[in-house]
């Protein structure tokens, strides 16, 4: 009886050892028939990170140790906000998440929990829908750093373009191929096909080009002195100088869109534009010959460009090749220019898949860039072919000095220095700029540089778009 009741009481200690929940082996007191209970393991699970041990302490003084294994892992995900819970209240529900699950396990193989904690953003996406289309983020390649981005355009809209702070150069190619390294500000441009309205995309959103009033010239020097200043060139100076943009009537035949004259005075700016052609072929878009631009500011601003191109940075003209605002049949030798123009919808956002309008062949931003690389490419001189019959005076010109040509037997002289120009055509620097021209003194067209010169002396801009 004895001998039995003992083996009972070992199989009653070892099933209860190995019904153990942590499955230890309970040591026995052997001055006790009760067996032995356990409190909780200490410390309970909380939020640990790293491995840590766990003890308790039987009702008979036994002290059990295991040990926990931590490990965590962080699950990324799309997005796991929902219409009713922005995490980051950025408004939209974009930004990609991620959730840190934490995995416990105990030695000896003795079971583990998991526990997830709240989901976080991990990168905040921030794309603003420019009208109407919608946008698919594909994150299976985030493990490498990249994200796609597909645009769709609603019924009746196209898309334009991707620009916005973190794209360095707007582009068209969709989907979009982003790099993801960090929060990404992002827009995804759409225009209406039937009743486009540009405002607010791409160029017209540039917080340069933005500024200009196509009602108020000097805005666009304004801020094409901005566009340079961010290209790495000061030509504020201009502003302290006499300078002009201003609308004329040409009376003489076969008049340019515009012309420069004070090109080779640095202390002058002085742009006029035809100002039948400005208010008859770019502002009235309806009577555009050959309707390259569809709406008057791009075709006002690349006209002006290319005339304060000429004028505050001498550039001379090219042939078909950036800058390209400069681009004019007479720098090409067979005359079979092509000139690269901007349209509203390509203007910004450039399709590097499309050789027509990729980058390399038509981008906007590469033309500016060199645009602004090339200042005083060219040492003009007042005679576009110095001869023995004319003389070549370089810029910028002294102060005093005397040009002279030959023609049909006569030889002819003027003063061309720069103390020679008028100064009574500049622009009050308090002046309110509109179409009413106001001059200092003299009016347009009367002026000591107007009467001086003969046409055919001076770099006329046949801008041949007209
Ligand atoms: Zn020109």
């Amino acid at each position: 009886m004895k001998y039995l009741i003992f083996v009972l009481l070992s199989i009653f200690i070892f099933s209860c050892s190995k019904s153990d929940a942590d499955g230890s082996i309970s040591s026995e007191n052997n001055n006790s028939n009760t067996p032995e209970t356990f409190g909780d393991w200490i410390p309970s699970f909380t939020d640990q990170t790293s491995n840590f041990t766990q003890t308790r302490t039987g009702t008979k003084g036994t002290e059990e140790t295991r040990e926990i294994t931590v490990t965590s892992s962080d699950q990324v995900i799309l997005s796991l906000e929902e219409e009713d819970s922005d995490l980051n209240e950025d408004g939209d529900l974009y930004d990609i998440t991620t959730q840190t699950i934490t995995t416990y396990a105990a030695s000896g193989g003795l079971g583990s929990f998991s526990s997830s904690n709240s989901v976080t953003i991990k990168y905040d996406l921030d794309i603003e829908i420019k009208n109407d289309g919608f946008v698919d983020i594909d994150i299976s390649t985030l493990s490498s750093g990249q994200i796609l981005i597909n645009a769709e355009p609603s019924s009746d809209y196209k898309f334009l373009g991707w620009d916005g702070p973190s794209i360095l150069k707007p582009t068209s190619v969709n989907p979009l191929i982003l790099e993801i390294d960090s929060d990404k500000e992002i827009k995804a441009n759409f225009l209406n096909i039937n009743n486009p309205d540009y405002t607010g995309i791409g160029f017209y959103a540039d917080p340069v080009y933005s500024q200009i009033d196509p009602y108020n010239l000097l805005s666009y020097l304004d801020a094409f002195i901005l566009d340079a200043e961010r290209h790495g060139v000061d030509i504020s100076y201009v502003k302290n100088y006499c300078h002009n943009i201003d609308l004329v009537s040409f009376n003489f035949p076969n008049p340019p869109a515009a012309q420069t004259q004070v090109f080779c005075v640095d202390s002058q700016v002085r742009v006029e534009l035809n100002k039948s052609t400005w208010e008859n072929q770019i502002q009235n878009i309806e009577n555009h010959p050959q309707g390259f631009y569809k709406d008057p500011f791009i075709h006002g601003f690349h006209l002006i460009w290319h005339e304060l191109g000429h004028d505050i940075f001498r550039l001379k003209h090219t042939c078909n090749e950036t800058p390209n605002f400069l681009n004019s049949y007479d720098a090409c030798p067979d005359g079979s220019n092509v000139n690269l123009q901007y349209t509203s919808s390509m203007l910004w956002f450039t399709d590097d898949n499309n050789p027509e309008t990729s980058e390399e062949n038509k981008g906007f931003h590469r033309a500016v860039s060199n645009y602004y690389n090339l200042i005083n490419q060219d040492e003009h001189t007042f005679a576009f072919q110095a001869n023995e019959y004319q003389e070549a005076i370089p810029c910028p010109v002294p102060s005093s000095i005397r040009y002279t040509y030959s023609s049909s037997g006569w030889k002819y002289g003027m003063d061309v220095g720069e103390s020679s120009y008028a100064d009574d055509w500049c622009t009050t620097l308090e002046r309110n700029q509109n179409y009413s021209q106001e001059f200092i003194g003299g009016k347009a067209n009367e002026n000591k540089s107007l009467d001086q010169f003969d046409y055919s002396s001076y770099i006329v801009c046949y801008d041949s778009n007209y």
